[in-house]
This record gives structure tokens, sequence and C-alpha cells, in this order.
């Protein structure tokens, strides 16, 4: 069985000690994670520190043109990608699945490859001209998640080293062994030093945060995590990009064309398998449109092949770790022992963490599935009377990541999305996101942006030039 190795310094690392990771769809062995240790952190900074001070003075069109064959690599290399990530991740090749995750890859290499921050004249009178200058930061520590542990380390990588800093990546735990590849192969452009990887728990990510010589901590994750990010940043005054966890609602307009919305409706809910922070967590929707939701969503759901996502037909398949197979599985039985009208679709394999698609009615705010970020295939189904009690329920709890209006009539509902607490309140789509789209949370959700010109504002700081005439 293969060892997967850390990239430190431009080499692939002997690593202290390995563990063994598993295929969620059918428990077999994909072969083993390296696991760091703290003098490994160290390593890996202290090369990100020297890489960092050449790698800032190449000119702003050297990195775009290194960012651009970042890009053409992991174009090539997409097929073998999405396949080991079907297989560690578990998410299926086909549909919005391991193959779209290399598409967004390869997106949010190129958008920000082309875009630039020149200096920008912010005052000038007869006196004083004073220019503002973006200037990278340093070493950005990145850590990541394990539910698109590919894309979501693209979106903290590239702009970080596109901008001239340098990076020490952390991928999840849960799915070290893609991101680990991706890493290896996307290094041949890079000088060494550039992008470097540690692997390991919670512990290598709080010894990477608190690291003395880290300038940027970038972190999506869960909210608990979120909080121990933000200590850490005391020790270093790093600034932090957080993002963190969702409880996103949904809330459907009176009268809206059900069967117009229900496929967008239900993967805004389900794609892969939930497991995704911007996803619809809590549906609202007028109580004589209820009986209609259900049906339409029941008739797409019950179309769904659940089972290994390297076979093609498939567009459903395993949780990625048992953890969160026990949790959704809690949430579920909860609203169950409550009376919750619990509907489950598709054949659910034997072996492996699959669960069916779930939709739970009858149920009601304050219940463990609605307040408690499920983050897997079960969706609670709320009923309002009034708009105005949807908007109390969509705004009451701390989590303000994303946010959705569905409705026949999309132009008018500006005033209605601004009342969503919510860092983006999508409109007849739900966890639309693009790379030149700030997207972030409000409230526990997080705090800075990612994508477009702010997010490579994110990864820099400002230098003011201010000259006397
Ligand atoms: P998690 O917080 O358990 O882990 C995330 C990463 O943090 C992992 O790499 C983990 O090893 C590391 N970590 C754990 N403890 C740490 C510590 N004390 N110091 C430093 N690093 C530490 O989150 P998860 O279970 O991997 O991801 C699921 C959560 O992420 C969900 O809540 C989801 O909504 C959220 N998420 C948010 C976004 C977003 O953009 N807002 C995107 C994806 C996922």
């Amino acid at each position: 069985m293969q060892t997967y190795r850390n990239t430190v310094d431009g080499n692939l690392a002997e690593p202290a000690s390995r563990y063994e990771i598993f295929n969620p769809a059918n428990g077999q062995s994909l072969g083993y994670a390296p696991e760091s240790d703290e003098q490994e952190v160290d390593r890996a900074v202290h090369a990100a520190l020297l890489a960092q001070k050449t790698w800032a003075k190449r000119s702003d069109g050297e990195r775009r043109d290194i960012t651009l064959k970042i890009a053409q690599i992991l174009e090539d290399n997409s097929g073998y990608l999405a396949e080991l990530l079907t297989r560690e991740q578990g998410k299926p090749l086909s549909g919005p699945g391991s193959r779209f995750e290399m598409q967004a890859c390869v997106g949010w290499t190129q958008i920000p490859a082309s875009l630039e921050l020149p200096p920008e004249t912010v005052y000038e009178d007869d006196e004083r001209k004073d220019t503002l200058h973006r200037v990278p930061l340093g070493v950005v520590a990145a850590v990541a998640p394990w539910n698109w542990p590919l894309m979501i380390a693209i979106w903290q990588i590239i702009p970080a080293i596109r901008m001239g800093n340098t990076v020490v990546l952390k991928p999840s735990e849960y799915t070290p062994i893609a991101t680990l590849e991706m890493v290896r192969l996307i290094s041949e452009a890079l000088p060494p030093g550039v992008l470097n990887t540690v692997t390991g728990d919670g512990n290598i990510g709080s010894k990477l945060t608190h690291h003395p010589d880290i300038s940027k901590i970038m972190f999506t994750g869960s909210e608990a995590t979120g909080r121990h990010i933000v200590k850490a940043s005391a020790s270093n005054l790093a600034p932090i990009t957080l993002e963190l966890g969702g409880n996103d609602a949904a809330i459907v307009l009176p009268g809206t064309d059900i069967k117009r919305i229900a496929n967008d409706l239900f993967w805004g809910a389900f794609l892969n398998m939930g497991q995704t922070c911007a996803c619809i967590k809590r549906l609202y929707v007028q109580e004589d449109d209820y009986e209609a939701v259900m049906s339409e969503l029941s008739a797409i759901a019950s179309q769904m092949k659940i089972g290994d996502g390297m076979d093609e037909s498939v567009l459903i398949g395993p949780l990625q770790n048992k953890m969160q197979f026990e949790k959704v599985r809690n949430l579920v039985s909860d609203a169950r022992s409550a009376d919750c009208d619990v509907r489950e679709f598709g054949e659910v394999p034997e072996q492996g963490y699959f669960l069916p698609i779930t939709l739970v009615g009858n149920i009601m705010d304050g219940q463990r599935l609605v307040d408690e970020e499920q983050f897997g295939p079960a969706l609670p189904i709320i009923r309002y009377r009034e708009l105005d009690d949807a908007f109390e329920s969509a705004n009451r709890l701390d989590a303000g990541l994303g946010a959705s209006l569905w409705t026949d009539r999309p132009e008018e509902t500006i005033e209605l999305a601004t009342r969503l607490e919510a860092g983006t309140v999508w409109v007849n789509q739900h966890g639309a996101i693009h790379p030149m789209v700030p997207f972030g949370g409000n409230k526990a959700s997080g705090y800075g942006v990612e994508f477009g010109i702010d997010g490579l504002k994110a990864v820099t700081q400002s230098r003011v030039i201010s000259i006397k005439k």
C-alpha cells in the first residue's frame, strides 16, 4: 500500500509516522497518510518563510503565468485527482461530484490569475499624493475541512500565492490523500517552499496556527474550531479569514410554482449529500404549499441512486466519516421520536457510511434537526403561515452563511432579500458561488470574504506611500 507524502520545501518528506485511510463507500484501504510532528511544522513554516522573500520579488506577470500553469496542471490531472477524491471523500464522480470539484479547482485558479491589484491613488491635491499599494503578508497558514477538500484548499492557496505570499496547508485528517497528491503535482510549477503541507489532526492545526512566523490564517471548518483559531491568532496577531459552518434557511414565497423550482431546491439541500457549508439546511414553506413541496421533493429523491460514487450512474454517495454518519442518524432519530414525518428514499448499500435521502416534515423551530447544523442528507421542512414568521425563523439562529428566497417574481425580491441575515442571499438558487463574487459569513458563520478582488485583498496588507509635492 502506498504511503502519500507531504511536500516540504519542494521535496516529498519522509513521514515521522503514518496512518491508514479507508474508502467511506466500502471500507477498503486507500493507503497511508503521513502524520506530521511539531518539527515538521517548524520545517514547513521555515521553508515558507525563506521562500517568501524571493517569491514576493517576482513580478506580478510572472506570478500570474505560474498560476496559469497550475490551472493547466489541475486540468491535465483532473481525471486522476477526481477518482482519488471519490475514493477518499465519497462524493460521486458524476453529477455535482468529484469531476465538478476539479472543474471548480481549475476555475478558481484561472480567475485569480487574471485579476490584478494595481496601486490606487487614494488622495491627491496640490501639496501631496497618496497611493495605496497592496503587498503580501508573508506565510499563510491554510487549514481545510473534509467536505470539498481540493476546492477549498485551492480557494486558500491560489489567492495567497498569486499575491506573493507562501503557504503551509493542513488538509483535514479525514481527507489528506487527494490534497497531498494535488499539492505534489502543482508544486512542479512552483519554486521550492512556496507551497508546503503538514498533516494530522487539530493538534497539528493548532501548532501551525500558533506558529510565531505565521502572518495570515485562512480557516474553513466548524464554529467550535473557529473559536480556537481566533485564540491562536492572539499569539502571532495574524489576521484571519474565517469561513465557518452555516445553517442556511430557504424560504419558498407563497404561491411559487413548486414544480419549476423543485430540482434546484433538491440539489440546494443535497449537494455532496448535504455536507456543504452553504446548503439548504432548513426549508420554510407556506402551509398551502407544503404538500406540493413534499411531493415534488419526494418524486426527485425516489429517483436517486445511492451507492459507490465510482459507479457513473450514482449521484448520491456515502457520508465521509463515521462521526458525521452517526451525527446525522442521531438527529433523524431525535426527529422520529418527536413524531415528525420522516420520509426516507433510496436503497442504501449495507456496507459503508450510506444514509437514505431523508425529508422530515411536521417539524418546528427548536427541534434539534432544525437548530443544529446537520451537514448531511436530512432536510427539515417547516411550515409557516405568515411570511414575516418565516423571516423571523430564518434569522433566529446565530449562523449566517447563506440563505435563499424562492419565487416566481425574482425581480421583486431585493428588499425581502436584504432582510435575511446572511453573507449571501440567493434568489431561486442556493450555494451558487462564483470565483468573481465575494463569499463569506455573517454572525457566527465567520468573517472576511474569499473570491474576487476582495478575496485577493484579504491576503495582502496595505502600504500607503505619501509624497509631499
Ligand atoms: P473542523 O473544524 O472539525 O476541522 C476543520 C479543520 O480544522 C481540520 O483540518 C482540522 O484538523 C482542523 N482543526 C481542528 N481543531 C483545530 C485547532 N484547534 N486548531 C487548528 N486547526 C484545527 O471542521 P470539519 O468537520 O472538517 O468541516 C465541517 C464544518 O466546516 C461544517 O461546520 C461546515 O459548515 C464548515 N464549512 C464551512 C465552509 C465555509 O466556506 N464557510 C466551507 C466548508 C465547510
